[in-house]
């Protein structure tokens, strides 16, 4: 193990250790973790801190025939970008509506390949998912990606150190908008997220309610425009993260020569 691993091991071992204490207590019910003052305060590029003037628009858990076009095509309207963070197993499933996410401008990023709590799997599991799904986004995507962003805002140490041998930049989030419950509405997703609505500031919000209450999609939707036009009437450009920090040389990793199509996918760990 080099010193840079050793580092990158105990960088992650500590945030993993921040991060997993957070989120335990109610990773069945939403992301987690990133209010944590210490993260934002340490670690601010992890947490979507970017470049003022600017917010980044993300959506998680997609791609989702039922709900994705219907944003794609508001986000067409809007002529607004975002980076949407995808789940292999849709993905894979979708691989179509993953290209039209390409082809209208927008990025995508990696979220796992099914929506697990790092903290809860086996060792390894965490690293094989991440690599199975950044390949098949470089493979839908006709590049390779460069954010990762772990269900539930969870990083383990493994997370950590399988990201950066991909070449994923992990990115949490600044402001969400609680759209995954059941009683979201556009009016309340607006309200959620307004506090945080500033530059430099990474808004998170869903294109599918895979993870969520059925339909609750629909209050995310129902607030783009709303949030849209707050950024742009305070002076604020509204687009992907990869304008969100210029600096970011979009590197390539290595590539994904195998992706194992025996993976298996049934055993689930309940959370
Ligand atoms: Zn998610």
């Amino acid at each position: 193990m080099t010193s840079r691993t050793t580092s990158l091991v105990t960088r992650g071992n500590a945030l993993g250790a921040v991060l997993g204490a957070a989120a335990l207590g109610f990773a069945h019910a939403a992301p987690a973790a990133t209010w944590l003052p210490p993260v934002r305060r340490l670690l601010p590029r992890l947490s979507g801190v970017g470049t003022d003037g600017h917010v980044a628009l993300t959506f998680d858990d997609g791609p989702d025939p039922r709900s994705t076009p219907r944003f794609l095509d508001e986000l067409d309207r809007l002529g607004c970008r975002a980076t949407f963070f995808v789940l292999g197993e849709m993905l894979e499933r979708h691989r179509a509506l993953g290209r039209r996410i390409v082809r209208d401008g927008h990025e995508l990023g990696v979220h796992g390949w099914r929506h697990r709590n790092a903290l809860t799997v086996l060792p390894g599991r965490t690293a094989a998912e991440l690599r199975r799904a950044a390949g098949l986004v470089a493979e839908v995507a006709g590049a390779a990606p460069v954010w990762y962003r772990p269900p539930y805002g969870v990083l383990s140490a493994e997370a950590v150190l399988a990201a950066r041998r991909a070449g994923l930049r992990p990115v949490l989030w600044t402001a969400w908008g609680r759209d995954w419950t059941r009683s979201a509405t556009p009016g309340s997703v607006l309200a959620a997220l307004a506090p945080g609505l500033r530059g430099g500031a990474t808004l998170l919000l869903h294109d599918s309610d895979c993870t969520s209450a059925p339909g609750s999609w629909r209050a995310a939707l129902g607030a783009l425009p709303a949030v849209v036009t707050a950024c742009r009437e305070a002076g604020l450009r509204v687009g992907p993260l990869r304008d969100h920090w210029p600096d970011v040389r979009q590197r390539r990793p290595p590539t994904f020569p195998t992706i194992n199509r025996n993976f298996r996918n049934d055993d689930r760990v309940a959370l």
